[in-house]
């Protein structure tokens, strides 16, 4: 496909979205330089440049008119469609988005040309029964590990129709049974046999399919690493327990894969000898996280090669903490902005990048600038930028060890990070540490 083809179904797609907000020649002008200077895929051109003319515009596409679409047909990038589709599964839960707690359903929906996920965004209105058939519309997709994700936000409508489908599976999670390692679960494996330690264990009473029902929750872990897990029926499942756990199915949430134990799952306790958990059980490489989409609790070792923009000294929205810029938030305008210190690292290990996301307390540790000392600095200077400038000194092209939860979004994987420190490679490093710890104390 030559070049300009890419940019005219992207052209006619903005258009309808960003009606009277941008001339037509400077949108085509715009398009192209994403698609051809900077290189980036359709999806993330879209949504920066909706996000540049329109800055208003949150989650969700609004157009003028919706297309019907089968699943065979999606490429990830619809921004308004109407869909007939068959439940092949589904579950409720809740989570938490920006600290406010928002359910939402997801699952997989087929019809006759294929399968493929779903999430539905903050509707406590909406009932899915498995089996059923329903039109949803109104919905937007987003491509995720290179399959379309159908997404239906509170804009979105869903009705029940009186038809049947008959789903063909493509993207279906495989039925052949598989016995895997813990550390290479991934999404789609839909018949999983795996062996491990129960870590942690906890009941938590939800409402699903309009009935209160018991899940356990959790974690597992083998030698190759750790998954949160969840039950629908009580396994009589103990924290130190040993089990081998057949039929199980993977799911993933934001890339991190999780173990399902549903209604044809079988549990049983083996021998504690079969698992030899030791300190190693974390320790992860960037490409085996990225293979399997994310992960919990590991640790990757690697090169501190970038500190992106948005690190440093940064101001914070008091109501919904999101990071201020110029003094407004995108939600509530203008703020006081709420201090605050952290870094967007970019981690390379060899086999592949990831960013990583510093909290206040982890960057204070590692860098030895304290929040108020940055404010100080940012101060003399008139000018907050110094505080990144210095933080980059002090970590880039440094080897870090991290440990945290990965995540995988459309910006690719990100881990959120839990702790940090550098890893001494020489004597001079250590030195050079020392001496930046000591000048910090002064
Ligand atoms: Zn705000």
């Amino acid at each position: 496909m030559n070049k300009e083809d890419r940019i005219t179904p992207l052209f006619e797609d903005l258009k309808k979205v960003l009606e009277g907000k941008v001339e037509d020649a400077q949108l085509r002008n715009t398009i192209k330089t994403y698609i051809e200077d900077y290189g980036v895929d359709e999806n993330r051109a879209k949504a920066a440049i909706i996000k540049k003319f329109d800055p208003s515009t949150t989650s969700g596409f609004v157009t003028a008119d919706t297309v019907s679409k089968k699943i065979g047909d999606l490429t990830g990038t619809e921004m308004n469609i109407d869909l007939t589709v068959k439940i092949v599964y589904v579950e409720s839960r809740e989570v938490s988005i920006r600290g406010k707690a928002t359910p939402i359903l997801s699952g997989i929906i087929g019809d006759d040309t294929g399968t493929c996920s779903f999430t539905i965004w903050d509707r406590d209105d909406i009932t899915l029964i498995k089996g059923g058939t329903y039109s949803f519309r109104n919905a937007y997709t987003k491509l995720f590990r290179n399959q379309a994700q159908v997404n239906i936000g509170t804009r979105g409508k869903i009705e029940e129709v009186d038809a049947d489908i008959d789903v063909r599976s493509t993207q279906m999670p495989s039925s052949e049974p598989t016995v895997a390692k813990i550390g290479d679960l991934t999404e789609g494996m839909g018949s999983v046999t795996v062996t491990g330690r129960i870590l942690s264990i906890e009941a938590r009473n939800v409402i699903a399919n309009n009935e209160p029902k018991t899940v356990y929750s959790g974690i597992i872990s083998d030698e190759s690493g750790k998954v949160q897990y969840s039950a629908w029926n009580d396994f009589s499942l103990n924290e130190g327990d040993t089990i081998r756990v057949k039929n199980a199915y993977v799911r993933s949430w934001r890339g991190i894969p999780q173990l399902n134990m549903g209604d044809r799952t079988e549990v049983e306790k083996v021998d504690d000898n079969l698992i030899e958990l030791d300190d190693t059980v974390n320790r992860r490489t960037v490409a085996e996280v990225i293979n399997v989409g994310g992960a919990i609790d590991v640790e990757i070792d690697g090169m501190a090669i970038d500190l992106r923009e948005g690190s440093g000294l940064i101001g914070r929205c008091p109501t919904c903490n999101r990071a201020v810029r110029d003094g407004e938030c995108s939600l509530h305008g203008r703020v006081e902005p709420v201090a605050d210190l952290r870094m967007k690292l970019i981690i390379d290990d060899g086999t592949g990048a990831i960013s990583a996301i510093v909290d206040r307390g982890n960057t204070e540790g590692i860098t030895g600038i304290s929040l108020s000392e940055a404010e100080r600095m940012s101060g003399d200077a008139g000018d907050p930028s110094v505080v990144s400038r210095r933080i980059a000194e002090i970590v880039l092209m440094r080897k870090v060890s991290v440990n945290g939860n990965v995540l995988s979004d459309e910006y690719g994987p990100t881990m959120i990070v839990k702790g940090i420190s550098f890893k001494p490679v020489d004597v001079k490093a250590g030195a050079e540490r020392l001496y930046e710890e000591m000048e910090a104390t002064l």
